[in-house]
């Protein structure tokens, strides 16, 4: 339920609805408005006569019911975009912003040659995988901590804020300890566990859509976060699975609109594991910011061909380059600079 305090609602009024949501049993999220205080009654929906009924109180102006199944994330919870900050960096405001690198961090060397690549094309964010979520459980695992050591120490020289996946809820302090966002991988959409774990976190977590999740069902996903206590989450649109098998999995652009309609959540997208071919990249790269993208997530690989895992989908820093240099003219166009 949306209780919408009345303009002249002093923070005692505030504070008196939101004990009395709380008394039957709901969490109470307070959201100030520049006019009016409003109070998001989350809970299982029992007692709903109950808070109502507040609609009598002389300082409610009115309560309704939140009708999409999730509510925190909504729109109709909060009708302005949702602006995370990491390390100075904002993702979600005005400007367009572009984490790239390998997909998985595989040695001092690869990390810094890329890292220093992609900073110098304008890259904002790093991004690396110290513990990969292969298909098969031969393929390479990732480097786990000595990895996020390396993150953290090309973070350090390249004053980008990184990212990486975390797989387990097991896992969370250390990665914790390293990681600017912490990435929910899409095999982990729905690991219902490890959401609750990062709704727990104060960092950004950034959460990819599965490869068979509908859009209101990733947008529950995020709910689990939120509802945990920890709004800055950021979506990420990956590629779902089709028929189709000429590309990796079926970039969903229209998830960018959709999104935007139903959330106050960034969205993102990866074209690399969109796709799956370093061709595709820069085409999809375009139309996303076109269609209204907060950003974009790209593997690069300073020798793609030598890469530990994904090097068919990830630009050399050339490539790189050049596609930044395309994304700034198509995100001027669209009003949202890099
Ligand atoms: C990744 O970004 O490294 C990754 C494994 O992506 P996804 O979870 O989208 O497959
Ligand atoms: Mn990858």
């Amino acid at each position: 339920m949306i209780i919408v305090m009345q303009e002249k609602a002093t923070r005692r009024d505030v504070e008196d609805v939101e004990e009395r949501v709380k008394g039957f049993g709901y969490n109470a999220k307070i959201l100030e408005g520049t006019v009016r205080t409003v109070i998001a009654a989350i809970g299982d929906g029992r007692d709903k006569a109950q808070l109502q009924a507040l609609e009598s109180l002389v300082h409610v102006e009115s309560v309704t019911p939140i009708l999409k199944p999730y509510k925190l994330c909504s729109l109709e919870v909060k009708n302005t975009p949702t602006v995370i900050n990491v390390k100075g960096v904002t993702i979600g405001g005005d400007k367009l912003v572009v984490m790239a690198g390998p997909c998985s961090v595989e040695g001092e060397e690869q990390l810094m040659k890329t890292g220093e690549a992609c900073k110098a094309a304008g890259a904002h964010i790093l991004r690396g995988g110290a513990f990969k979520p292969r298909t098969s459980p031969y393929s390479f695992q990732g480097m786990e901590e000595d990895g996020l050591k390396i993150l953290r120490s090309v973070s350090d020289q390249t004053g980008m804020p990184i990212v990486t996946e975390v797989m387990n809820p097991r896992d969370t302090d250390l990665i914790y300890k390293y990681a600017d966002i912490m990435q929910i991988g899409a095999r982990n959409v729905q690991n219902f566990s490890l959401l609750k774990e990062m709704g727990k976190l104060d960092k950004p977590i950034l959460l990819k859509r599965g490869l068979a999740t509908t859009i209101d069902e990733w947008l529950m996903s995020a709910e689990y976060i939120l509802s945990e206590g920890n709004d800055q989450v950021i979506l990420c649109e990956r590629g779902i699975r089709t028929f189709e098998t000429a590309t990796r999995n079926t970039l969903d652009l229209s998830a960018i609109p959709v999104v935007k309609e139903k959330s106050h959540l960034p969205i993102i997208i990866d074209p690399s594991h969109g796709c799956g071919y370093w061709q595709y990249v820069h085409p999809m790269s375009l139309a996303a910011v076109a269609a209204g993208a907060d950003g974009l997530m790209v593997e690069v690989h300073w020798k793609p061909e030598e890469a530990f895992s994904d090097g068919p989908q990830s630009l050399k820093p050339g490539k790189f380059d050049i596609l930044m240099q395309d994304i700034k003219k198509i995100a001027d166009a669209v009003g949202r600079p890099i």
